[in-house]
Protein backbone atom coordinates (compact mmCIF):
# COMPACT_ATOMS: atom_id res chain seq x y z
CA UNK A 1 0.00 0.00 0.00
CA UNK A 2 1.49 3.62 -0.67
CA UNK A 3 -0.19 6.92 -0.10
CA UNK A 4 -2.88 8.31 -3.11
CA UNK A 5 -1.07 11.25 -4.46
CA UNK A 6 -2.24 14.20 -6.56
CA UNK A 7 0.52 16.16 -9.05
CA UNK A 8 -0.84 19.38 -10.29
CA UNK A 9 1.25 19.85 -13.22
CA UNK A 10 3.01 17.99 -16.22
CA UNK A 11 6.03 20.33 -16.46
CA UNK A 12 9.78 19.92 -15.40
CA UNK A 13 8.57 19.99 -11.81
CA UNK A 14 5.14 17.76 -12.22
CA UNK A 15 7.08 14.87 -14.25
CA UNK A 16 10.39 14.64 -12.05
CA UNK A 17 7.91 13.90 -9.45
CA UNK A 18 5.89 11.41 -11.40
CA UNK A 19 9.58 9.77 -12.33
CA UNK A 20 10.61 9.41 -8.94
CA UNK A 21 7.44 8.07 -7.55
CA UNK A 22 7.73 5.30 -10.32
CA UNK A 23 11.45 4.84 -9.54
CA UNK A 24 10.13 4.26 -6.06
CA UNK A 25 7.62 1.70 -7.23
CA UNK A 26 4.84 4.08 -6.13
CA UNK A 27 2.33 3.99 -8.71
CA UNK A 28 -0.58 5.46 -6.51
CA UNK A 29 -0.40 8.77 -8.30
CA UNK A 30 -2.15 10.31 -10.66
CA UNK A 31 -0.90 13.76 -12.78
CA UNK A 32 -3.34 16.70 -13.79
CA UNK A 33 -2.66 18.96 -16.03
CA UNK A 34 -4.88 21.55 -18.02
CA UNK A 35 -3.29 21.08 -21.16
CA UNK A 36 -3.09 18.48 -23.65
CA UNK A 37 0.66 17.41 -23.39
CA UNK A 38 3.70 17.17 -21.00
CA UNK A 39 6.27 20.60 -21.15
CA UNK A 40 4.76 23.28 -19.22
CA UNK A 41 6.78 26.38 -19.70
CA UNK A 42 8.29 24.86 -23.06
CA UNK A 43 5.22 23.56 -24.48
CA UNK A 44 3.65 27.24 -23.89
CA UNK A 45 6.44 29.35 -24.61
CA UNK A 46 6.91 28.34 -28.55
CA UNK A 47 7.83 32.13 -29.83
CA UNK A 48 10.52 32.24 -32.14
CA UNK A 49 14.49 32.33 -30.63
CA UNK A 50 12.64 30.73 -27.30
CA UNK A 51 15.35 28.76 -25.42
CA UNK A 52 16.82 28.41 -22.36
CA UNK A 53 19.76 30.46 -20.81
CA UNK A 54 21.04 27.83 -18.77
CA UNK A 55 22.96 25.09 -20.99
CA UNK A 56 20.99 22.28 -21.35
CA UNK A 57 23.35 19.88 -19.89
CA UNK A 58 22.34 21.19 -16.73
CA UNK A 59 19.06 22.70 -17.58
CA UNK A 60 17.89 18.65 -17.71
CA UNK A 61 17.44 16.24 -15.11
CA UNK A 62 20.72 14.62 -13.64
CA UNK A 63 19.47 10.97 -13.74
CA UNK A 64 18.21 10.90 -17.42
CA UNK A 65 21.44 12.03 -19.66
CA UNK A 66 21.15 13.00 -23.24
CA UNK A 67 22.95 12.83 -25.69
CA UNK A 68 21.15 14.25 -28.45
CA UNK A 69 21.38 18.11 -27.70
CA UNK A 70 22.60 19.96 -30.91
CA UNK A 71 24.08 23.10 -28.95
CA UNK A 72 24.54 24.63 -25.90
CA UNK A 73 21.30 26.95 -25.26
CA UNK A 74 19.10 24.53 -27.59
CA UNK A 75 15.84 26.30 -28.54
CA UNK A 76 11.96 25.63 -27.08
CA UNK A 77 11.24 22.17 -29.68
CA UNK A 78 14.83 20.88 -28.00
CA UNK A 79 13.64 21.23 -24.57
CA UNK A 80 10.01 19.75 -25.15
CA UNK A 81 11.60 17.33 -27.01
CA UNK A 82 13.85 15.89 -24.01
CA UNK A 83 10.54 15.88 -21.77
CA UNK A 84 8.41 14.55 -24.26
CA UNK A 85 11.41 11.77 -24.04
CA UNK A 86 11.45 11.55 -20.38
CA UNK A 87 7.63 11.12 -19.85
CA UNK A 88 7.71 8.46 -22.76
CA UNK A 89 11.14 6.73 -21.23
CA UNK A 90 9.55 6.60 -17.47
CA UNK A 91 6.30 5.73 -19.27
CA UNK A 92 4.33 8.06 -16.97
CA UNK A 93 2.00 9.46 -19.72
CA UNK A 94 -0.22 6.74 -19.25
CA UNK A 95 -1.02 8.70 -15.50
CA UNK A 96 -1.33 12.18 -16.75
CA UNK A 97 -4.61 13.19 -16.89
CA UNK A 98 -4.37 15.99 -19.46
CA UNK A 99 -6.65 18.54 -20.38
CA UNK A 100 -7.85 18.17 -16.69
CA UNK A 101 -7.53 21.97 -14.26
CA UNK A 102 -7.45 21.01 -11.19
CA UNK A 103 -9.72 24.43 -9.36
CA UNK A 104 -10.18 23.68 -5.54
CA UNK A 105 -8.17 21.29 -2.72
CA UNK A 106 -9.33 21.07 0.40
CA UNK A 107 -8.12 19.23 3.51
CA UNK A 108 -10.77 16.91 5.18
CA UNK A 109 -8.86 15.81 8.18
CA UNK A 110 -7.43 13.13 6.63
CA UNK A 111 -6.56 13.69 3.31
CA UNK A 112 -7.38 15.97 0.77
CA UNK A 113 -10.88 16.60 -2.09
CA UNK A 114 -9.20 17.72 -5.23
CA UNK A 115 -11.72 19.33 -7.31
CA UNK A 116 -10.77 19.14 -11.52
CA UNK A 117 -12.56 20.32 -14.52
CA UNK A 118 -12.13 19.66 -18.19
CA UNK A 119 -10.34 22.47 -20.29
CA UNK A 120 -11.59 21.36 -23.81
CA UNK A 121 -15.12 20.65 -24.97
CA UNK A 122 -15.33 17.08 -25.86
CA UNK A 123 -13.37 15.15 -22.58
CA UNK A 124 -15.67 13.70 -20.27
CA UNK A 125 -18.12 16.32 -18.10
CA UNK A 126 -18.89 13.26 -15.94
CA UNK A 127 -19.54 14.60 -12.43
CA UNK A 128 -20.81 18.33 -11.35
CA UNK A 129 -21.29 21.52 -12.37
CA UNK A 130 -19.23 22.41 -15.74
CA UNK A 131 -17.73 18.72 -15.73
CA UNK A 132 -15.88 19.22 -12.28
CA UNK A 133 -14.92 16.03 -10.52
CA UNK A 134 -13.81 15.57 -6.80
CA UNK A 135 -11.52 12.56 -5.81
CA UNK A 136 -9.88 12.49 -2.72
CA UNK A 137 -6.06 11.96 -1.97
CA UNK A 138 -3.73 11.30 0.82
CA UNK A 139 -1.31 14.17 -0.12
CA UNK A 140 -1.14 17.00 -2.92
CA UNK A 141 2.15 18.06 -4.70
CA UNK A 142 1.52 21.12 -6.74
CA UNK A 143 3.85 21.67 -9.62
CA UNK A 144 2.35 24.52 -11.34
CA UNK A 145 5.56 26.88 -11.81
CA UNK A 146 5.95 30.37 -11.22
CA UNK A 147 6.26 31.50 -14.85
CA UNK A 148 2.71 29.88 -16.14
CA UNK A 149 -0.28 32.73 -16.13
CA UNK A 150 0.79 35.11 -18.74
CA UNK A 151 0.82 38.76 -17.42
CA UNK A 152 -0.97 41.71 -19.49
CA UNK A 153 0.07 45.45 -18.37
CA UNK A 154 -2.34 47.55 -16.73
CA UNK A 155 -2.39 50.24 -19.61
CA UNK A 156 -6.14 52.00 -20.08
CA UNK A 157 -7.45 50.82 -23.82
CA UNK A 158 -5.69 47.33 -24.41
CA UNK A 159 -9.25 46.31 -25.65
CA UNK A 160 -9.44 48.85 -27.84
CA UNK A 161 -6.89 47.81 -30.12
CA UNK A 162 -8.28 47.10 -33.53
CA UNK A 163 -4.97 44.98 -34.93
CA UNK A 164 -3.63 41.67 -33.60
CA UNK A 165 -2.49 40.88 -30.68
CA UNK A 166 -1.08 38.37 -28.18
CA UNK A 167 1.23 37.39 -25.16
CA UNK A 168 4.45 35.63 -26.22
CA UNK A 169 3.96 32.70 -23.97
CA UNK A 170 0.48 32.60 -26.51
CA UNK A 171 2.29 33.09 -29.78
CA UNK A 172 -0.25 33.19 -32.47
CA UNK A 173 2.00 31.89 -35.12
CA UNK A 174 -1.09 32.38 -38.12
CA UNK A 175 -0.37 36.16 -37.68
CA UNK A 176 2.11 36.90 -40.26
CA UNK A 177 4.44 39.27 -39.55
CA UNK A 178 5.80 40.08 -42.78
CA UNK A 179 5.77 43.99 -43.84
CA UNK A 180 3.66 44.31 -40.61
CA UNK A 181 4.16 47.52 -38.41
CA UNK A 182 4.77 45.81 -34.60
CA UNK A 183 4.59 47.43 -31.42
CA UNK A 184 6.46 45.04 -28.59
CA UNK A 185 5.65 45.73 -24.84
CA UNK A 186 8.56 44.83 -22.55
CA UNK A 187 12.10 44.17 -23.45
CA UNK A 188 12.79 41.28 -20.47
CA UNK A 189 14.22 37.99 -21.07
CA UNK A 190 12.05 36.40 -23.55
CA UNK A 191 11.58 39.56 -25.93
CA UNK A 192 14.79 39.52 -26.12
CA UNK A 193 14.70 36.35 -28.02
CA UNK A 194 11.72 36.98 -29.97
CA UNK A 195 12.71 40.51 -30.94
CA UNK A 196 15.38 39.37 -33.47
CA UNK A 197 13.40 37.79 -35.85
CA UNK A 198 10.68 40.04 -35.44
CA UNK A 199 12.59 42.53 -36.53
CA UNK A 200 13.67 41.05 -39.54
CA UNK A 201 10.06 40.71 -40.89
CA UNK A 202 8.52 43.12 -39.74
CA UNK A 203 8.22 46.39 -41.98
CA UNK A 204 8.87 48.44 -38.48
CA UNK A 205 9.14 47.30 -35.00
CA UNK A 206 8.41 49.36 -32.30
CA UNK A 207 9.97 48.32 -28.53
CA UNK A 208 8.58 49.81 -25.65
CA UNK A 209 11.09 49.98 -23.07
CA UNK A 210 9.93 51.07 -19.42
CA UNK A 211 13.64 50.09 -17.95
CA UNK A 212 16.77 48.61 -20.02
CA UNK A 213 18.06 45.43 -18.53
CA UNK A 214 21.94 44.52 -18.22
CA UNK A 215 22.89 42.39 -21.49
CA UNK A 216 25.89 39.88 -21.41
CA UNK A 217 26.54 38.14 -24.66
CA UNK A 218 24.96 34.28 -24.57
CA UNK A 219 28.21 32.12 -25.56
CA UNK A 220 26.07 29.46 -27.80
CA UNK A 221 27.67 27.14 -29.91
CA UNK A 222 26.27 23.87 -32.45
CA UNK A 223 27.69 20.96 -31.05
CA UNK A 224 29.86 19.49 -34.14
CA UNK A 225 29.09 15.55 -35.06
CA UNK A 226 32.85 14.76 -32.98
CA UNK A 227 31.10 16.36 -29.81
CA UNK A 228 27.73 14.74 -29.72
CA UNK A 229 29.72 11.15 -30.27
CA UNK A 230 32.32 12.14 -27.55
CA UNK A 231 29.18 13.07 -25.53
CA UNK A 232 27.70 10.12 -26.25
CA UNK A 233 30.63 7.53 -25.94
CA UNK A 234 32.95 8.92 -23.69
CA UNK A 235 32.62 7.58 -20.46
CA UNK A 236 31.38 10.57 -17.96
CA UNK A 237 31.59 13.55 -20.25
CA UNK A 238 28.39 14.54 -19.73
CA UNK A 239 28.60 14.69 -16.23
CA UNK A 240 31.73 16.38 -15.69
CA UNK A 241 30.59 19.13 -18.08
CA UNK A 242 27.32 19.55 -16.04
CA UNK A 243 29.18 19.24 -13.24
CA UNK A 244 31.95 22.41 -14.28
CA UNK A 245 28.30 24.61 -15.82
CA UNK A 246 27.23 24.00 -12.53
CA UNK A 247 30.33 24.83 -10.74
CA UNK A 248 30.80 27.89 -12.76
CA UNK A 249 27.52 29.40 -12.43
CA UNK A 250 27.66 28.93 -8.53
CA UNK A 251 31.37 30.15 -8.55
CA UNK A 252 30.75 32.89 -10.58
CA UNK A 253 27.38 34.45 -11.19
CA UNK A 254 26.42 33.72 -7.46
CA UNK A 255 28.73 35.86 -6.20
CA UNK A 256 27.90 38.86 -8.25
CA UNK A 257 23.72 38.41 -6.71
CA UNK A 258 24.93 38.49 -4.01
CA UNK A 259 27.12 41.96 -4.11
CA UNK A 260 30.22 39.86 -3.91
CA UNK A 261 33.75 40.19 -5.77
CA UNK A 262 32.01 39.55 -8.93
CA UNK A 263 29.53 42.23 -9.03
CA UNK A 264 32.10 44.43 -11.32
CA UNK A 265 33.06 41.90 -13.64
CA UNK A 266 29.01 41.25 -14.32
CA UNK A 267 28.73 44.51 -15.09
CA UNK A 268 32.01 45.16 -16.86
CA UNK A 269 30.98 42.32 -19.06
CA UNK A 270 27.47 43.78 -19.67
CA UNK A 271 29.00 47.25 -20.39
CA UNK A 272 31.48 45.83 -22.82
CA UNK A 273 28.81 44.11 -24.70
CA UNK A 274 26.26 46.77 -25.13
CA UNK A 275 30.10 48.80 -26.43
CA UNK A 276 30.97 46.00 -28.78
CA UNK A 277 27.00 45.81 -30.23
CA UNK A 278 25.50 49.70 -30.31
CA UNK A 279 27.41 52.20 -31.94
CA UNK A 280 25.08 55.34 -31.54
CA UNK A 281 25.60 57.02 -28.13
CA UNK A 282 21.96 58.11 -27.52
CA UNK A 283 20.64 54.40 -28.41
CA UNK A 284 23.70 53.45 -25.78
CA UNK A 285 22.49 55.94 -23.33
CA UNK A 286 18.83 54.86 -23.54
CA UNK A 287 20.15 50.93 -23.15
CA UNK A 288 21.85 51.78 -20.19
CA UNK A 289 20.09 50.72 -16.68
CA UNK A 290 20.69 53.23 -14.04
CA UNK A 291 20.25 50.22 -11.41
CA UNK A 292 22.46 47.46 -10.08
CA UNK A 293 23.17 44.08 -12.52
CA UNK A 294 21.19 41.13 -11.37
CA UNK A 295 18.79 43.21 -9.22
CA UNK A 296 16.30 42.37 -12.36
CA UNK A 297 16.92 38.61 -14.45
CA UNK A 298 19.98 39.32 -16.35
CA UNK A 299 19.19 39.19 -20.56
CA UNK A 300 21.54 36.29 -21.49
CA UNK A 301 21.54 37.71 -25.17
CA UNK A 302 23.63 38.40 -28.61
CA UNK A 303 21.22 38.89 -30.87
CA UNK A 304 18.99 41.12 -28.96
CA UNK A 305 21.26 44.35 -29.76
CA UNK A 306 22.02 43.71 -32.88
CA UNK A 307 18.26 43.85 -33.66
CA UNK A 308 17.33 47.29 -31.91
CA UNK A 309 20.55 48.81 -34.20
CA UNK A 310 18.45 47.90 -37.12
CA UNK A 311 16.88 51.13 -39.04
CA UNK A 312 13.44 49.73 -38.80
CA UNK A 313 13.53 48.85 -35.08
CA UNK A 314 12.98 52.18 -32.62
CA UNK A 315 13.60 51.86 -29.05
CA UNK A 316 10.60 53.82 -26.87
CA UNK A 317 11.17 55.35 -23.50
CA UNK A 318 8.34 57.65 -23.80
CA UNK A 319 5.34 56.64 -21.50
CA UNK A 320 2.98 54.92 -22.56
CA UNK A 321 -0.39 56.60 -21.58
CA UNK A 322 -2.89 54.13 -23.33
CA UNK A 323 -3.44 51.37 -26.21
CA UNK A 324 -5.41 52.93 -29.08
CA UNK A 325 -7.48 50.94 -31.91
CA UNK A 326 -4.60 52.39 -34.03
CA UNK A 327 -1.49 51.43 -31.50
CA UNK A 328 0.02 53.40 -28.62
CA UNK A 329 -0.65 56.66 -27.72
CA UNK A 330 2.66 57.59 -25.26
CA UNK A 331 3.18 61.31 -23.13
CA UNK A 332 5.30 61.97 -26.63
CA UNK A 333 2.48 61.61 -29.36
CA UNK A 334 1.05 58.72 -31.12
CA UNK A 335 2.84 55.62 -32.74
CA UNK A 336 0.90 53.44 -35.22
CA UNK A 337 0.83 49.66 -35.04
CA UNK A 338 -1.53 46.93 -36.55
CA UNK A 339 0.24 44.22 -34.03
CA UNK A 340 0.98 44.50 -30.57
CA UNK A 341 2.98 41.89 -29.46
CA UNK A 342 3.21 41.65 -25.06
CA UNK A 343 6.77 40.52 -23.63
CA UNK A 344 5.52 41.41 -20.34
CA UNK A 345 6.04 38.32 -18.25
CA UNK A 346 3.84 36.38 -15.68
CA UNK A 347 1.78 36.50 -12.45
CA UNK A 348 4.84 35.34 -11.16
CA UNK A 349 4.19 36.45 -7.31
CA UNK A 350 0.53 34.75 -7.36
CA UNK A 351 1.77 30.74 -7.52
CA UNK A 352 -0.84 28.27 -6.87
CA UNK A 353 -3.59 31.25 -7.90
CA UNK A 354 -6.17 30.58 -9.36
CA UNK A 355 -6.62 26.98 -7.53
CA UNK A 356 -8.63 27.81 -4.18
CA UNK A 357 -6.44 26.07 -1.91
CA UNK A 358 -8.75 25.00 1.67
CA UNK A 359 -6.07 23.80 4.83
CA UNK A 360 -6.81 22.69 8.50
CA UNK A 361 -9.88 24.52 10.38
CA UNK A 362 -10.52 26.03 6.99
CA UNK A 363 -7.80 27.86 6.33
CA UNK A 364 -7.61 29.40 2.70
CA UNK A 365 -4.01 30.03 1.30
CA UNK A 366 -4.77 33.17 -0.46
CA UNK A 367 -5.71 34.32 3.31
CA UNK A 368 -2.44 32.74 4.77
CA UNK A 369 -0.69 34.57 1.96
CA UNK A 370 -1.87 38.23 1.93
CA UNK A 371 1.39 39.45 2.80
CA UNK A 372 2.67 37.61 0.15
CA UNK A 373 3.38 34.14 -0.39
CA UNK A 374 6.30 31.67 1.56
CA UNK A 375 6.36 28.46 2.37
CA UNK A 376 9.56 25.98 4.53
CA UNK A 377 11.90 25.12 2.01
CA UNK A 378 9.73 26.86 -0.23
CA UNK A 379 7.82 23.34 -0.14
CA UNK A 380 5.34 23.58 3.12
CA UNK A 381 3.18 25.91 4.39
CA UNK A 382 1.63 25.60 8.03
CA UNK A 383 -1.95 24.46 8.34
CA UNK A 384 -1.73 22.83 4.70
CA UNK A 385 -1.02 18.89 5.82
CA UNK A 386 0.23 16.91 2.78
CA UNK A 387 0.45 19.94 0.51
CA UNK A 388 4.33 20.16 -0.90
CA UNK A 389 4.71 22.66 -3.39
CA UNK A 390 7.84 22.61 -6.17
CA UNK A 391 9.47 25.45 -7.59
CA UNK A 392 7.30 27.09 -4.80
CA UNK A 393 8.33 30.41 -3.26
CA UNK A 394 11.26 31.84 -2.52
CA UNK A 395 12.97 28.98 -5.12
CA UNK A 396 13.38 30.77 -8.04
CA UNK A 397 16.91 31.43 -8.94
CA UNK A 398 18.94 34.07 -10.96
CA UNK A 399 21.96 32.26 -11.79
CA UNK A 400 21.47 28.60 -11.77
CA UNK A 401 19.13 25.83 -13.18
CA UNK A 402 15.62 25.60 -11.91
CA UNK A 403 15.57 21.86 -12.52
CA UNK A 404 18.36 21.32 -9.60
CA UNK A 405 16.06 22.75 -7.54
CA UNK A 406 13.18 20.86 -8.92
CA UNK A 407 14.86 17.93 -7.80
CA UNK A 408 16.09 19.11 -4.47
CA UNK A 409 12.05 19.56 -3.65
CA UNK A 410 11.13 15.98 -5.59
CA UNK A 411 14.28 14.38 -3.10
CA UNK A 412 12.73 15.98 0.34
CA UNK A 413 8.59 15.09 -0.57
CA UNK A 414 10.38 11.99 -1.16
CA UNK A 415 11.57 11.62 2.64
CA UNK A 416 8.48 13.14 3.89
CA UNK A 417 6.23 10.10 2.57
CA UNK A 418 7.02 7.23 4.84
CA UNK A 419 6.72 9.62 7.44
CA UNK A 420 3.36 10.74 6.50
CA UNK A 421 2.03 7.19 6.00
CA UNK A 422 3.33 5.76 8.76
CA UNK A 423 1.84 8.43 11.25
CA UNK A 424 -0.63 10.54 9.54
CA UNK A 425 -0.89 13.73 7.95
CA UNK A 426 1.98 15.88 8.55
CA UNK A 427 2.61 19.50 8.12
CA UNK A 428 5.77 21.89 8.86
CA UNK A 429 5.30 23.51 12.44
CA UNK A 430 4.96 27.07 13.05
CA UNK A 431 8.13 27.47 14.56
CA UNK A 432 10.07 26.33 12.25
CA UNK A 433 8.37 28.10 9.81
CA UNK A 434 9.09 31.52 11.29
CA UNK A 435 12.87 30.29 11.91
CA UNK A 436 13.06 29.87 7.84
CA UNK A 437 11.91 32.93 7.04
CA UNK A 438 14.18 34.97 9.82
CA UNK A 439 16.69 32.94 7.72
CA UNK A 440 15.43 33.51 4.73
CA UNK A 441 14.89 37.44 5.35
CA UNK A 442 18.57 37.88 6.94
CA UNK A 443 19.84 36.16 3.74
CA UNK A 444 17.81 38.46 1.57
CA UNK A 445 19.54 41.01 2.80
CA UNK A 446 23.00 40.84 0.98
CA UNK A 447 20.78 39.77 -1.97
CA UNK A 448 20.83 42.52 -5.30
CA UNK A 449 17.07 42.25 -5.61
CA UNK A 450 16.33 44.67 -2.87
CA UNK A 451 16.76 48.19 -4.01
CA UNK A 452 16.93 50.00 -7.02
CA UNK A 453 14.48 48.15 -9.13
CA UNK A 454 11.39 46.93 -9.85
CA UNK A 455 11.46 42.96 -10.98
CA UNK A 456 9.14 39.67 -11.16
CA UNK A 457 11.04 38.72 -8.36
CA UNK A 458 9.05 40.73 -5.95
CA UNK A 459 5.45 41.69 -4.81
CA UNK A 460 4.22 45.37 -5.55
CA UNK A 461 4.93 45.72 -1.65
CA UNK A 462 8.38 45.01 -2.66
CA UNK A 463 9.04 41.80 -0.74
CA UNK A 464 10.73 39.48 -2.40
CA UNK A 465 9.08 35.88 -2.70
CA UNK A 466 10.02 34.73 -5.52
CA UNK A 467 13.97 34.07 -5.25
CA UNK A 468 15.99 31.72 -2.84
CA UNK A 469 18.87 33.86 -1.51
CA UNK A 470 21.66 31.40 -0.81
CA UNK A 471 24.18 29.01 -2.78
CA UNK A 472 22.12 26.30 -4.19
CA UNK A 473 24.74 23.43 -2.82
CA UNK A 474 23.13 25.15 0.85
CA UNK A 475 19.53 24.34 -0.57
CA UNK A 476 20.32 21.18 -1.33
CA UNK A 477 21.79 19.93 2.03
CA UNK A 478 18.75 21.89 3.79
CA UNK A 479 16.31 19.65 1.71
CA UNK A 480 18.26 16.62 2.30
CA UNK A 481 18.36 17.14 5.70
CA UNK A 482 15.27 14.57 7.68
CA UNK A 483 12.37 16.45 7.67
CA UNK A 484 12.03 15.77 11.26
CA UNK A 485 11.80 17.55 13.33
CA UNK A 486 10.85 20.32 11.65
CA UNK A 487 7.35 18.58 10.32
CA UNK A 488 4.57 17.62 13.07
CA UNK A 489 1.56 15.35 12.81
CA UNK A 490 -2.00 16.19 12.71
CA UNK A 491 -4.94 13.62 12.80
CA UNK A 492 -2.25 10.17 14.04
CA UNK A 493 -5.55 8.49 13.35
CA UNK A 494 -5.50 8.33 9.50
CA UNK A 495 -1.71 6.66 9.88
CA UNK A 496 -1.58 3.66 7.04
CA UNK A 497 1.26 1.33 8.13
CA UNK A 498 4.69 0.83 5.96
CA UNK A 499 5.33 2.56 2.55
CA UNK A 500 5.26 -0.27 -0.08
CA UNK A 501 4.46 -0.27 -3.76
P1 LIG B 1 5.90 24.89 -15.59
O1 LIG B 1 6.86 24.51 -16.63
O2 LIG B 1 5.32 26.26 -15.64
O3 LIG B 1 4.74 23.80 -15.62
C1 LIG B 1 3.58 23.94 -14.85
C2 LIG B 1 2.51 23.05 -15.44
O4 LIG B 1 1.37 23.06 -14.58
C3 LIG B 1 2.02 23.52 -16.79
O5 LIG B 1 2.05 22.45 -17.71
C4 LIG B 1 0.59 23.99 -16.53
O6 LIG B 1 -0.27 23.82 -17.66
C5 LIG B 1 0.19 23.11 -15.36
N1 LIG B 1 -0.85 23.68 -14.51
C6 LIG B 1 -0.86 24.90 -13.93
N2 LIG B 1 -1.98 25.07 -13.20
C7 LIG B 1 -2.68 23.92 -13.29
C8 LIG B 1 -3.93 23.47 -12.76
N3 LIG B 1 -4.66 24.24 -11.96
N4 LIG B 1 -4.36 22.23 -13.07
C9 LIG B 1 -3.63 21.42 -13.89
N5 LIG B 1 -2.45 21.80 -14.44
C10 LIG B 1 -1.98 23.03 -14.14
N6 LIG B 1 14.66 28.23 -15.89
C11 LIG B 1 15.97 27.87 -15.89
O7 LIG B 1 16.45 27.33 -14.89
N7 LIG B 1 16.76 28.09 -16.98
C12 LIG B 1 16.28 28.66 -18.11
O8 LIG B 1 17.03 28.84 -19.05
C13 LIG B 1 14.91 29.07 -18.12
N8 LIG B 1 14.39 29.68 -19.22
C14 LIG B 1 13.07 30.04 -19.20
C15 LIG B 1 12.55 30.65 -20.35
C16 LIG B 1 11.23 31.03 -20.38
C17 LIG B 1 10.67 31.67 -21.61
C18 LIG B 1 10.41 30.85 -19.23
C19 LIG B 1 8.97 31.30 -19.23
C20 LIG B 1 10.92 30.26 -18.09
C21 LIG B 1 12.25 29.83 -18.07
N9 LIG B 1 12.80 29.21 -16.95
C22 LIG B 1 14.12 28.82 -16.96
C23 LIG B 1 11.93 28.93 -15.78
C24 LIG B 1 11.08 27.67 -16.04
O9 LIG B 1 9.75 28.04 -15.84
C25 LIG B 1 11.48 26.55 -15.10
O10 LIG B 1 12.85 26.25 -15.34
C26 LIG B 1 10.72 25.24 -15.27
O11 LIG B 1 10.33 25.00 -16.58
C27 LIG B 1 9.52 25.20 -14.34
O12 LIG B 1 8.90 23.95 -14.43
P2 LIG B 1 7.57 23.68 -13.60
O13 LIG B 1 7.16 22.30 -13.92
O14 LIG B 1 7.80 24.02 -12.18
O15 LIG B 1 6.53 24.75 -14.13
Amino acid sequence: MAPKVAIIGAGFGGLCMAIRLEMAGITSYTVFEKAGNVGGTWRDNSYPGAGCDIPSHLYSYSFEKYASWTRRYPGQPEILGYLEHCADKYDVRRKIRFDTEVVRAAFDGGGWQVTCKPTTTGTSTAGGAGGEVTEEFDVVIAGVGQLNRPHYPDIPGLADFAGTTFHSARWNHAHDLTGRRVAVIGNGSSAAQFIPSVAERAAHLDVYQRTPNWVIPKPDAAFGPLTRLAFHFVPGLQRAYREWIYRYAEGTLYPALAQGWSTGLLRTRALNHLKAQVDDPELRAKLTPGYPPGCKRVVIDSRFYPALTRPNVDVVTDRIVRVTATGVETDQGHREADTIIYGTGFRSTEFLSPIELTGRDGQTLSDQWKQGAEAYLGISVPNFPNLFLLYGPNTNLGHNSIVFMLECQVEHVMNCLPYLWQRGPMEVSARAMAAWSRQLDAAMGRMVWGDGCQSWYKTAEGRVTNNWPGPTPLYRRLTALPPLPAYRFVGADHAKGALSS
